[in-house]
Order: C-alpha cells, then sequence, then structure tokens
C-alpha cells in the first residue's frame, strides 16, 4: 500500500526543516505524495516543488488558514494552490500583517510581565518563515521562562495564557470561497479538535460545504479512531471528499513524523486519487 501527507510545516511558517529538508525526509520515508500547508504564507512551495522534482515525490503546493468561530480558530486547508496566487496572495499577506501586530502586542504583554523579550528576537528565531507563537515559546524556553514549548503556551501563550491576544482571521466561509475563486482545494482540517458540540461541528460542516470546501481531514495525527469515524460519516452525509496529514512540525511538535503521525497514522494514497478525481470533474489543474 502506498501512503501521503496532506499537512505538513516547514521554516515558511513555524515548522523547523526547511520545505527542501521536509520534501527529502518524506520522499525517503517512502511517502508518494506530500503537501506543503503552511500557515499564512506559500513562500516555501517553490522549493518544496523543486525538491520533490529531484527526489521524485509528488508535492502538492498547500497553505492553511485560521478562520473565526464561537469556539475558537477553525483552520481550512487548501491545497493545489496556483503558482500565481492573485488575490488569494494579498488575503494572505494581510493575514501576516495581522499575525506581525498580535505578535507585537503579545511580546509587549510578555514584557509587562516583567519577561525580557523582544520582537527582533521573535523575528530572529522565524528567520524568513511567517511568525507565530511557537517562534515566542522558543525564545521563552531559550531563556529559562519556561521548560518547555508546552509550558510556555500554559503559562503565557495558549489561549487563557498570561500574555494572550486574539488575532484577526477570515470568517470561515470567506476563507472557503478565496480558496476555491484561486482554484484550490478547501479541506477543514481536524474538525474533530473543535471543542464545540456534535451538532453545531455538523452544522458547520454543511455551511463550508455549500461555500465550496471539498474535503474534511479525517485522519490527523490527533484524532484518535472515533474522530475519525466522526468524518468519514460526515463527510458521506454532506457529500465530501476526505483528506489526511500529520501536521508535521518538525521539532516544534515534538513526537509527530511524517506520514505516520505519533505512530499510528496512515493516509492511503486513494485519498489523494479520489482528491485529484474530484478536481479533474471541476476541470481543476492536478
Ligand atoms: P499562531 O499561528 O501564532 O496562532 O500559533 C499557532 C500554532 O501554535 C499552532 O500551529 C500550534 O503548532 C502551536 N500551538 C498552539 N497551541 C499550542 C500548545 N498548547 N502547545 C504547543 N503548541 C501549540
Ligand atoms: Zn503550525
Ligand atoms: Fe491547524
Ligand atoms: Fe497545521
Amino acid at each position: 500500500m502506498e501512503y501521503v501527507d496532506l499537512h505538513t510545516h516547514s521554516t515558511a511558517s513555524d515548522g523547523t526543516e526547511t520545505p527542501e529538508a521536509l520534501v527529502r525526509a518524506a520522499a525517503a520515508c517512502g511517502l508518494k505524495a506530500v503537501a506543503l500547508t503552511d500557515h499564512d504564507t506559500a513562500a516555501g512551495l517553490d522549493e518544496a516543488e523543486a525538491a520533490g522534482h529531484a527526489c521524485g515525490i509528488r508535492v502538492v503546493r498547500g497553505c492553511e488558514l485560521a478562520a473565526r468561530t464561537p469556539y475558537g480558530e477553525a483552520h481550512i486547508l487548501g491545497l493545489w494552490l496556483p503558482r500565481d496566487l492573485g488575490r488569494l496572495g494579498s488575503a494572505l499577506e494581510a493575514l501576516r500583517e495581522k499575525r506581525a501586530l498580535r505578535n507585537m502586542r503579545m511580546v509587549e504583554k510578555l514584557c509587562g510581565l516583567g519577561l525580557d523579550i523582544s520582537c527582533e528576537e521573535v523575528l530572529r528565531e522565524a528567520g524568513e518563515g511567517s511568525v507565530g507563537r511557537p517562534h515566542m515559546a522558543a525564545v521563552l524556553v531559550r531563556k529559562g521562562y519556561a521548560h518547555s514549548v508546552r509550558e510556555a503556551f500554559a503559562r503565557y501563550l495558549g489561549y487563557g495564557g498570561a500574555a494572550f491576544v486574539e488575532r484577526e482571521v477570515l470568517e470561515p466561509a470567506q476563507a472557503v470561497q478565496l480558496l476555491c475563486e484561486a482554484g484550490a482545494t478547501a479541506v477543514l482540517a481536524h474538525p474533530c479538535l473543535l471543542p464545540c458540540p456534535r451538532d453545531w461541528l455538523e452544522g458547520f460542516v454543511r455551511e463550508l460545504a455549500g461555500a465550496g470546501l471539498t474535503g474534511l481531514e479525517a485522519y490527523h495525527s490527533e484524532h484518535d479512531a472515533a474522530q475519525t469515524r466522526q468524518c468519514v460519516e460526515l463527510a458521506g452525509k454532506y457529500g465530501l471528499e476526505l483528506s489526511g496529514g500529520s501536521d508535521f512540525h518538525g521539532g516544534n511538535k515534538p513526537g509527530i513524523r511524517l506520514g505516520v503521525g505519533r505512530g499510528g497514522l496512515r493516509v492511503p494514497a486513494f485519498v489523494l486519487e479520489r482528491l485529484l478525481a474530484r478536481r479533474a470533474r471541476l476541470g481543476l489543474p492536478a
């Protein structure tokens, strides 16, 4: 059986592997395809695609967008992003600007708590990437303000943490429409991680399906068997495809490996084939 991984992050956002290293690693573990889905950016895609050509693995150009819900952020993956992003490109840029504002406000809060941390340090930690809380967490751990990333989130950076600031994100249907308009395939990421009632999730999926959603990420490192089954059922009910990926972040999410997640994840290649077939039916390029 052949396997794929359709959800990964590189140094272009908050992962620790470069796009090239990530794609090479995916090829080395025998995956048939890998999608690079960095937060709010397409910056790593050309490098990833070139590495894919060099080592014979299919690379799907993707990104991950956050959307507002009453239960916190829902995440929407865009797969098969076009090379010329058009309006999606300006939307991604605006999201990165909002990220930067939010990061600044969070750093100010950390300073207000008496911690010695600057925006420059956080930016340096992120390198070229789309900057986020994992970069702040890395600085906090390095400077001894937290023992681990987990502790940094629990005390300071997570929802309810002392330095938490809400981030301005898209409306869910707007995110889906933006991706569809660009010719990408929109997939609701890790649906069961949203802390919402079951019937609310169903209504949400129905609404997104109406806006052009193609699939649900049933297979994910943090989904258990029952949650995967719930997604499969929901997808069946609303005529959606399935997707799956590890949400690999390298050292920023220890314990999650490409293709296998925490060990038990396997996304069969037919998941990719079905997404491709759906695109072909819509006349969209692969
Ligand atoms: P941001 O995009 O800046 O809002 O940061 C979100 C990222 O932070 C997610 O992609 C996760 O990788 C990471 N994250 C969120 N909550 C936690 C947590 N409690 N522990 C560790 N990492 C987290
Ligand atoms: Zn991330
Ligand atoms: Fe996510
Ligand atoms: Fe992700």
